[in-house]
């Protein structure tokens, strides 16, 4: 969404756009899990546990990359790698709505906090 070559900062439009999409994915993905996990879905430990689940899975596929079992540009690794990611951002949307925080302002307040710690030039 942002190249090198744009603003360091999102426009307020693109601030807004951004949160009604995450918002209407957060919603869906909320019903999903009311649904899906009728019994959990609301439970923040059980959320962020399967979060970090789906982010184990990632790195077991990345640890088999980086150990040469297989590499990037086998499509099925490619394929299995990125529906990990996206369970990981599923379960993430559903423990943003349980924190009831706002992922875009809360990621621009971090990301300011870490372009002080990490961004002064060395
Ligand atoms: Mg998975």
């Amino acid at each position: 969404m942002f190249s090198e070559s744009k603003p360091d900062k999102a426009s307020d439009f693109q601030i807004n756009t951004a949160q009604l999409i995450l918002s209407e994915m957060a919603s869906q993905a909320i019903a999903d899990g009311k649904r899906w996990f009728p019994d959990t879905g609301k439970n923040l430990f059980f959320m962020i546990a399967c979060m970090g689940g789906e982010a184990g899975e990632a790195i077991n596929i990345a640890k088999k990359i980086e150990r040469g079992d297989t590499t990037y540009f086998d499509k099925h690794i490619q394929h299995d790698l990125r529906e990990e990611i996206v369970d990981v951002f599923t379960y993430m949307l559903n423990v943003v709505h349980l924190l009831d925080m706002d992922l875009i302002e809360e990621y621009y307040k971090k990301r300011t906090f870490n372009e002080e710690r990490f961004g002064r030039q060395k």
